[in-house]
């Protein structure tokens, strides 16, 4: 049994997140709140925490990612559903990888000095550090993720679900090895996915270079943006269609500098108005030539090592990096009067997602998944609905890639990853794809066998993540239990990359959706709305703001303005906010519990009885319970959050404890506030704690502390009920009531600081109130305290104009304010002040006017000069004439 944790006799003057946070943390991992017990009778409610790469740190993206899913999850977790939150980190293969050998950079060695078990289990050292110090501030966070079920990508489940996902798939003729043209990122020396590809515009050269006919009739001229490519021709190809090259076709061309013989070809793939219609064919370095070559039978020839220096097929220019040669080979055409012109080109190139170096299109030996029969029953389980993308606008983004789906290249010439599970026999040549390691070899029963030394995607085993972590391929009772998952809540830049392969590849292994919805949300950026970038400088530490600001209190920041799918800022003025909203409810809560009295106490609500203030705070409280649920349950939380904040900031904290504060008074004869008080507190704060859990859970305690045992079921806010809508507590009279106080005082409030009242004192009114005179009478004594009036008179027949006169007058909604200047402002004092200012505004007026009739300066003077002066001059009329008005009234 763990106790709860001190709660101090007297509550301190100020919130302090540092001295709460951790404390109520520990409490709630002490007594397992977050595990989620399986319960048949009950609909779970299930999120798969998008694992975590163990690269680094978390970033500001994740705070906003670990709030929103802690707000569902708790939010469900007190609304009584088994509530799995499960987390995760992910393995990263490439990215891991790349930041590991940045590392060994710095320590002047390599991963190929250091051998393949070495780098492996260096790599492994790293994860473990990070996804230690990951969790750790996953927990600062506040995140109530059931820590029992933690998975990491190359945990012994998942890296099973990898295996058996591989071979099914290769079993189905769903992953196939072959020859094709993928993305070479020389520096990773890996093939990449389309994905891992970003593509940039960069600008730069066409070059025409002049190919001899082998005839020696002449010459062919070919455009190209990569001149180093020629010494991997195989063609030439022009448009079968194109009139200028008829007659060339069947001819042979000769390359230039290494003198290979090449034919000259027809293929309707040519572009004729692409440079000179005539282009070099380069199978195995350009997708459309790889295409090209298939139709025509074309040889390949590779002119590239793997860290894109030039092979031995590239002649002299073998050993050089690939730019060198370019260099080299523009100069030699050149010489040999080659080199027809160049002309400054504008095109895209891709370069690798890690590490940014430029990659090479080039035919590579590698592993597929066929994509187009996947991608099938993933299209219609989001057409269909079973599948919902919110916000809605990204179904369409969604439908669209996927018609345009391509064969996904999964094999990674990388170390850090799981390992292809495919055995290449030494005897016969044939593969044994297996889940478990073989010994021998499927086909002839040799043991020279050899595992496939590359590893998989990354992103492999992410597409795997809701199924793998709930034990599939095992039938566990989780997988029964929790799948399909309820919510999939990740940024709309991974909607590709992760969130429709997890479709695909649910379907494919378990014939189920693996989510029914996808909550995607935007990017956090800084107060300028640019994006957070190291280069940049303006990335904020989210574990650093929560220290200066308190985790709450930066929740409630990034909740400020969010709306899913959209970007949003994150400001000062919005993390200043969340923290005086918890200085604000701190305070509140600290004013309730001191007014808690010694000894016995009645919190029975007897709402027949009850006065009209009590009534309308109620109804208030069940209209806002009422909002953020339907909110909620429509993903809107940053509104949801607004509408908490709105309730408890004007209408709880401003007025009604204000108002309570007169009924707390020892002379006060009549019903105690402190039921409707405290209960209206609970209640906030239950309906809070989502949004705001250590601060909540630490007032809510401080309540429970002081009241008398079985005041609340539980024992703690984290596992209290959801606040429920009791549609009987909306009281329309009470709120026309309150509203009707709420605006006198205001208007009285308004009087006194136009004209300046002193605090100190006490102005007098005249309020016409109509059928609302007898309500609101008994509130004489609250008006006349929260605005210093006094006297005030309430009145049930409309006010005589005399009494109009030489005074304020507010037209209210329901009511009029009447306020007598003379109660106000000392108005013999007054009146010569005005008249001061009266005698300075004339000949300032009279300048001005005189000025915009000068036909001299209306035509010298800037336009935006003569608007200011247009505008000055309004604005001395208006006082002008306001203060002739006031003149008038008192005068
Ligand atoms: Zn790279
Ligand atoms: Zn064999």
């Amino acid at each position: 049994m763990t106790d709860t944790p001190i709660i101090e006799s007297e509550m301190p003057k100020a919130y302090d997140p540092k001295k709460v946070e951790d404390k109520w943390y520990k409490f709630w991992m002490a007594k397992d709140y977050f595990r989620a017990e399986i319960d048949p009778k009950k609909t779970p409610f299930t999120i798969i925490m998008p694992p975590t790469n163990v690269t680094g740190e978390l970033h500001i993206g994740h705070g906003l990612v670990m709030t929103l899913e802690d707000i569902m999850i708790r939010w469900h977790r007190m609304k009584g559903d088994p509530a799995l939150w499960l987390p995760g980190f992910d393995h990263a293969g490439i990215a891991t990888q790349v930041v590991v050998e940045r590392e060994l950079a710095k320590q002047g060695t390599d991963r190929h000095k250091l051998g393949r078990e070495k780098f492996e289990q260096t790599v492994w050292q790293w994860a473990r550090t990070y996804l230690q110090t990951i969790k750790e501030q996953k927990m600062k966070l506040g995140c109530s993720c059931d820590w029992s079920r933690e998975r990491f990508t190359m945990d012994d489940g998942p890296s099973l679900a990898v295996r058996t996902a591989f071979v099914k798939l290769y079993n189905k003729g769903l992953i196939y090895r072959g020859e094709r043209i993928i993305n070479w990122c020389p520096r990773c020396r890996t093939a990449l996915s389309d994905l891992e590809t970003e593509h940039v515009d960069v600008t730069g050269n066409l070059w025409y270079v002049r190919y001899p006919l082998e005839d020696g009739s002449g010459y062919i001229t070919v455009a190209t943006t990569r001149p180093e490519t020629i010494l991997g021709d195989t063609a030439v190809a022009v448009n079968s269609e194109d009139e200028r090259f008829k007659g060339i076709v069947g001819k042979k061309a000769i390359l230039p500098v290494i003198k290979r013989s090449i034919p000259i070809i027809a293929d309707n793939a040519v572009d004729p108005a692409f440079g000179t219609g005539a282009v070099k064919i380069t199978p195995a370095h350009d997708p459309v030539d790889f295409e090209v070559a298939q139709r025509h039978n074309l040889p390949l020839v590779h002119i590239l090592n793997p860290d894109a220096t030039m092979n031995e097929k590239a002649g002299p220019y073998q050993g050089m990096d690939r730019f060198a040669c370019r260099e080299a080979i523009v100069r030699d055409l050149e010489k040999d009067g080659l080199l027809v012109k160049i002309e400054p080109y504008s095109h895209a190139i891709g370069h690798c997602q890690r590490c940014k170096t430029i990659v090479e299109p080039l035919a590579s030996l590698q592993w597929f998944v066929s994509m187009k029969p996947l991608a099938k029953p993933a299209v219609a389980a989001v057409a269909d609905g079973r599948v919902n993308i919110i916000p809605e606008r990204f179904n369409k983004v969604y439908l669209n890639w996927m018609e345009n789906i391509r064969d996904w290249c999964i094999s990674r010439q990388l170390w850090w990853g799981h390992r292809i599970p495919v055995w290449y026999c030494g005897d016969c040549r044939k593969l044994t794809v297996a889940i478990d390691p073989p010994r021998t070899c499927q086909h002839c029963g040799s043991p020279k066998i050899e595992q496939d030394p590359d590893v998989l995607d990354t992103w492999f085993s992410s597409a795997l993540w809701p199924h793998s972590t709930l034990g599939w391929p095992n039938d566990t009772e989780d997988m029964r239990y929790f799948y399909p998952t309820t919510v999939m809540e990740t940024a709309y830049d991974i909607l590709f990359f992760w969130v429709a392969r997890m479709v695909m590849m649910g379907l494919e292994d378990t014939g189920k959706v693996p989510f029914h919805t996808v909550y995607l949300h935007g990017l956090i950026r800084d107060e300028k709305g640019e994006k957070m970038s190291k280069t940049r400088g303006n990335v904020r530490d989210p574990i650093e703001i929560a220290a200066e600001y308190g985790t709450d209190a930066m929740r409630c920041a990034f909740l400020t303005g969010n709306a899913p799918g959209n970007d949003s800022k994150l400001t000062d003025v919005k993390l200043e906010g969340g923290r005086n909203f918890a200085n604000k409810l701190w305070n509140a809560t600290r004013f309730v519990v001191r007014s808690i009295p010694e000894g016995k106490i009645d919190l029975a609500i007897r709402h027949s009885s009850l006065p009209a203030e009590d009534r309308w705070i109620l109804s208030r409280l069940n209209r806002t319970v009422n909002t953020v649920t339907g909110m909620m349950e429509n993903y809107q939380f940053g509104e949801a959050l607004g509408r908490i904040y709105d309730f408890l900031w004007n209408e709880y904290c401003d007025w009604y404890i204000e108002l309570a504060k007169i009924r707390l008074r020892p002379e006060f004869n009549g019903p105690s506030p402190l039921p409707v008080l405290i209960h209206v507190l609970e209640t906030s704060l239950r309906l809070l704690h989502p949004y705001m859990p250590f601060l909540t859970e630490e007032l809510w305690q401080n309540l429970r502390h002081r009241l008398p045992a079985g005041w609340q079921k539980t024992e703690a806010i984290i596992v209290a009920g959801y606040p429920v809508v009791d549609e009987k507590m909306f009281d329309e009279h009470a709120e026309q009531v309150l509203d009707s106080i709420i605006e006198i005082v205001r208007a009285i409030r308004n009087a006194r600081s136009e004209y300046k009242v002193d605090v100190n004192h006490w102005v007098t009114a005249e309020i016409y109130a109509g059928d609302l005179a007898g309500a609101i009478t008994p509130y004489a004594e609250a008006v006349q305290t929260l605005a210093r009036a006094r006297p005030i008179a309430l009145h049930k027949v409309r006010l005589k104009e005399t009494v109009r006169e030489n005074a304020v007058v507010s037209v209210l909604k329901e009511t009029e304010v009447v306020i007598p200047l003379a109660s106000m402002v000392d108005l013999a004092a007054e009146q010569e002040r005005m008249r001061k200012e009266i005698e300075q505004l004339e000949p300032d007026i009279a300048r001005l006017e005189a000025r915009l009739d000068d036909n001299a300066f209306l035509n010298k003077a800037p336009p935006a000069v003569i608007a200011k002066e247009r505008e000055r001059l309004g604005e001395r009329k208006d006082r002008l004439a306001r203060l002739r008005q006031q003149m008038g009234k008192s005068g």
